[in-house]
């Protein structure tokens, strides 16, 4: 299922909004218009400051718009220290509860990892400072030009606004609880005096400790409040979903950390399979069903009568199709290209039998494939296939 669409590059790097992102937007747009000004002991909205609803519309939109391009710049600099260092940025994807840049890679040392950790913070911290030092020079500039309050006042109260999430979101981010920023910070120090996944491991439990915390104290009584007012008030469910979301992505860094180190030092050639792997191209889809069925197996290479490979076929692939339909696996395999099934491989997508069987997984994950080919690195013959499922039974019995 596709949950975000890509909205255009940056210095090369895919810029995606998740679905969910909207959420926040409209979120963030109805708090800068409505919020109060004056209650809390800063302001965050225009709430109570009498003005028309599309100019108070309109001011908020424009806020949350700019709010956007401050997540963009947190995670463009944890992106652009990432390069520096000479690794890809797969994309960047901004989200519920703030953005993702996608790397292709572990950090090769600790000292890289705590580097491009600590560039998001600083960049919010940067932008903060900006929004606050500016929303200060418009304050003062109403008392000297003696400009009407309500002309610049409702500016100036959104641009402390942008100043204060942009601090707040900074140091929310060096808690040390991984996946934060600071968990990455703590892992990189952790992982100069003990193995990488060692490191991971307790990172990881640190940011379930504060996950569960935060859980249960954001739901006992609300924080916002307690800094806003100084007023201890029974708590809502947002932290507490926040934690949940930690929690999950804590575990799921954890797992492929762990896949990883497993796959340390494994070739594809370990992994591969060598029978079992292919049907011909004309075999009919009631044949490949059975096939699949014999071989215990779901998923096949669609090879030529040369022994070209041309694609892969998947159980998923012969459910959709109905059996008067009479299709050949060549037509299964075109359909998927087609429709972007989900069995569909490009013949491109391939790994050589003595490549790392950790670039085969990566590849997998990247264009979300199940199935890879295999090749001979010196003939470039198609020799066997790839499955996430093989790799996975190969690292359980690793372990
Ligand atoms: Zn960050």
């Amino acid at each position: 299922m596709r949950t975000s669409i890509q909205v255009g590059t940056l210095i090369g790097i895919p810029i995606r909004l998740h679905f969910t992102f909207l959420f926040i937007l409209v979120g963030i747009i109805g708090g800068f218009a409505t919020l109060p000004a004056t209650e809390y002991r800063v302001p965050l909205g225009l709430g109570g400051i009498p003005m028309s609803p599309f100019v108070r519309y309109s001011l908020a939109t424009a806020a949350a718009v700019l709010f956007f391009f401050t997540l963009l710049l947190h995670e463009m600099s944890h992106s652009y220290v990432a390069m520096k260092f000479g690794t890809k940025i797969h994309s960047i994807t901004l989200f519920f509860f703030g953005g993702l840049a996608m790397m292709e890679d572990l950090p090769k040392s600790p000292r890289e990892e705590w580097r491009i950790a600590i560039a998001g913070p600083l960049m919010s911290f940067a932008l903060g400072g900006l929004f606050l030092l500016t929303s200060w020079l418009l304050k003062l500039a109403t008392l000297i030009f003696g400009v009407p309050a309500s002309v610049l006042r409702p500016v100036t109260i959104l641009v402390f606004s942008l100043g204060f999430l942009n601090v707040g979101l900074g140091v929310f981010n060096l808690v040390p609880a991984f996946p934060l920023d600071g968990g990455r910070v703590f892992r990189a120090f952790l992982a100069t005096r003990m193995p990488f996944l060692k490191a991971t491991k307790r990172a990881v439990l640190v940011g379930k400790i504060f996950a569960v915390v935060m859980a249960v104290g954001g739901f006992l009584a609300d924080p916002i409040t307690f800094f806003l007012r100084g007023e201890v008030v029974s708590g809502n469910f947002w932290f507490p979903l926040l934690a949940v979301f930690l929690f999950i992505a804590a575990t799921e860094e954890e797992n492929a950390t762990a896949t990883f180190a497993a796959l340390e030092g494994v070739k594809v050639r370990d992994v591969m399979r060598t029978e079992r792997t292919s049907v011909p191209e004309g075999a009919t889809v009631a044949e490949v069903a059975k096939k699949m069925l014999e071989e215990r197996t779901v998923e096949f290479a669609v090879v030529s009568e040369g022994g070209e490979l041309r694609g892969f076929v998947t159980w998923e692939d012969i459910k959709k199709v109905r059996p008067e339909q009479h299709l050949t696996a060549l037509d299964v395999v075109a359909r998927a290209e087609r429709g972007g099934g989900a069995a569909f491989e490009s013949v491109e997508e391939f790994v050589f039998a003595e490549e790392a069987a950790a670039v085969a997984l990566k590849k997998m994950m990247k264009s979300r494939r199940k199935v890879l080919a295999v090749r001979d690195a010196v003939s470039g013959e198609f020799v066997g296939i790839i499955t996430r499922r093989d790799l996975s039974d190969y690292i359980e019995m690793l372990r």
